[in-house]
């Protein structure tokens, strides 16, 4: 069986939800996935109305970012990303009104917009990829290739996060509302939801209301990581493989909550402007789910739910222990791609002992690709070439399963580095 079995840590969070949306000050980072080059739209003592474009992106697949709140610029600021570097942000002061530049009318049949409509809103609406990938979602849609096959993946297969399972919970409706629609306006033939099968609340939720939509099957995976995966997902409930793209075998996966980001902007116009991040972890006094503003300060969130056991020696991870990105501090930003804050004690670091050249990150890697190769020749651009680098998803199931502690997945980052330069 694909994947391994590794500790959830889910029970923590999994069934606490809560809204913060209050903050006085919001930070619009710039950066959209890892490209900064951004547009600047917006300049100091500025009033900007709330789901205004104060920046876009500039790149091939161009996208804009916009203010969650009403209120006014106050400059820019150097700011922690989920990423672990420091950004440049818009900082904008929040004047409580929510005011909007026009109010937009409730669309009643979302299947009514046609497929050009369909990708314009999207990618007005800035939509990107809330699961961690961070790419602009238009782009899937953009194909002159048929899509057969959607896959709505509800699977959070990192541990201790559980902002789509709980915000599924309490949008089920919306959710398939979209999917539907998109359906629709796509001609395609199915979809399937897949979902791990022990989150039984979320599976009976969507099982009390899927009945009237015949195109749609819930699909559950093993309770195994990384089945999230898109590589691995495709394969579990589809069978299919695929080179490159999942559009080569005909199916196109958005994420949970990136449909429920689709069907605000579908059904009210409204574009990414909140999300649902997962703050947990054993130094949290009151782990939960929390539907917060993009922008929102992390720190002043984890205050909002009645802060951290101790603030000394933990360690803050943006995303999962496996994907995430261990950070300085929790001065992090909320961006529409972080879907978790994890503090835990911080463990002394392990000495990373000799390789013993037991197979282990070889026999676990869903990749299928030689991690303890590519750890000995991370630098050797040529001997590279033929490891398939690229095809690491980045899962650290490498570096979890090493007896020696070795951190293998960092070499394979390095690896994927040392290929990029001089392309
Ligand atoms: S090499 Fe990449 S895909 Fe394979 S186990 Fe390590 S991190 Fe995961
Ligand atoms: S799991 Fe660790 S010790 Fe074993 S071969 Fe891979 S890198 Fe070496």
């Amino acid at each position: 069986m694909k994947g391994i079995k590794i500790s959830a840590h889910k029970e923590l969070s999994k069934d606490s939800f809560t809204i913060y949306n209050k903050p006085k000050y919001i930070y619009i980072p710039l950066i959209v996935g890892n490209d900064t080059d951004i547009t600047v739209l917006v300049k100091k003592d500025d009033y900007v109305c709330k789901g205004e474009v104060v920046a876009r992106s500039k790149g091939n697949f161009s996208i804009p970012l916009h203010s969650s709140i009403s209120g006014t610029v106050i400059g820019f600021e150097e700011k922690l990303h989920h990423n672990g570097v420091m950004v440049k942000s818009i900082l904008i002061e929040n004047d409580f009104k929510e005011r909007v530049e026009e109010k937009n009318d409730t669309i009643e049949q979302l299947s009514s917009y046609s497929k050009a409509d369909f990708i314009a809103t999207l990618k007005s609406a800035g939509i990107i990829g809330m699961g961690g990938a961070g790419f602009p979602t238009y782009i899937k849609y953009q194909t002159e290739q048929p899509i057969k096959t959607l896959i709505i993946n509800a699977v959070e297969c990192e541990p201790y996060i559980t902002a789509d399972y709980a915000l599924g919970i309490q949008k089920v409706e919306e959710i398939l509302e979209t999917i539907d629609a998109i359906l629709e306006i796509y001609k395609i033939e199915h979809a399937i939801i897949a979902i791990k099968k022990n989150n039984t609340k979320l599976i009976h939720a969507i099982q009390k209301r899927i009945g009237t939509y015949v195109r749609m099957e819930i699909k559950t995976v093993p309770n195994r990581y990384p089945m999230g995966w898109e590589r691995l997902l495709i394969e579990t409930v589809t069978g299919k493989t695929y080179q490159n793209l999942p559009i080569e075998v005909g199916v196109v996966v958005n994420n949970l909550s990136t449909i429920y980001a689709i069907y605000e902007a579908l059904k009210n116009k409204t574009p990414l402007l909140e999300r649902v991040v997962t703050i947990t972890g054993d130094m949290i006094k009151h782990p939960t789910n929390v539907l917060v503003k993009i922008g929102t300060p992390v720190h002043e969130i984890i205050e909002s739910i009645g802060g951290m056991k101790r603030n000394k020696d933990i360690i803050c991870i943006a995303g999962g222990p496996m994907m995430g990105v261990a950070l300085p501090s929790d001065e992090v930003i909320v961006t529409a791609d972080m879907n978790a804050i994890v503090v835990l004690k911080e463990q002394a670091l392990e000495q990373e002992n000799t390789c013993m050249r037991c197979g282990k990150c070889v026999e676990v890697c869903p990749a299928h690709i030689e991690p303890v190769l590519i750890k000995d020749a991370y630098k050797e651009k040529e001997s590279l070439k033929s490891l398939h680098v690229n095809r690491c998803c980045e899962c650290g199931l490498c570096s979890y399963i090493c007896p020696a502690k070795i951190k293998v997945r960092e070499y394979v980052k390095k690896a994927k580095e040392t290929l990029r330069k001089g392309e």
